[in-house]
């Protein structure tokens, strides 16, 4: 199985987790968590493309959209606005369900964990850090890549 199967298959069993969760507490929660500044990265972008996620579900480039949320970081005092991600559309969140990014699919608010018995948070610890360890593989191998090339190009010049 490849880094990438292995990565959907842990967001798939820990989304399996939270829906029971969310169904109930989402609905009527006073403190969303799909806001701006989202979690969103480039490289969860470039992992849900190659994926095979459509990226005209969204107007923008989406590279380009999940900079922007990163750069709120560098503007403090911004996020305060509470507008919703950007990536979230009527029928909620634009990433397929497989393929969140990161750190969207490792949050558990604070209404989920307290639903949680203690069965439950071991088991979403334990999907959690596989989902890390297969994206950290999926990084690692990009950074190969990139270094590769950069290598090759250094010889041609
Ligand atoms: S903070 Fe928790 S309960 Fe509220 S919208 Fe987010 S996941 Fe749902
Ligand atoms: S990317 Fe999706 S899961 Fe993450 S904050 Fe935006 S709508 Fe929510």
């Amino acid at each position: 199985m490849s880094d990438l199967d292995e990565y959907r298959r842990a967001q798939r069993s820990l989304r399996r987790v939270f829906d029971g969760l969310t169904a109930t507490l989402c609905p009527d929660c006073e403190d969303p968590c799909c806001r701006v500044p989202a979690r969103v990265a480039a490289l969860d972008v470039m992992i849900a493309l190659a994926g095979g996620w459509n990226r005209e579900t969204v107007d923008a480039d989406p590279v380009v959209m999940a900079l922007d949320q990163a750069s709120y970081a560098l503007k403090p005092g911004e996020e305060a606005a509470a507008l919703p991600c950007p990536f979230l559309k009527a029928d909620g969140c634009v990433f397929p369900g497989d393929l969140r990014p990161l750190e969207c699919s490792a949050y558990v608010c604070k209404y989920m964990l307290a639903a949680m018995d203690a069965r439950q948070r071991a088991h979403v610890r334990r999907l959690v850090a596989d989902m890390r360890r297969a994206h950290g593989r999926i990084f690692s191998t990009f950074e190969a890549r990139l270094r590769r090339r950069s290598r090759e190009s250094k010889d041609i010049a």
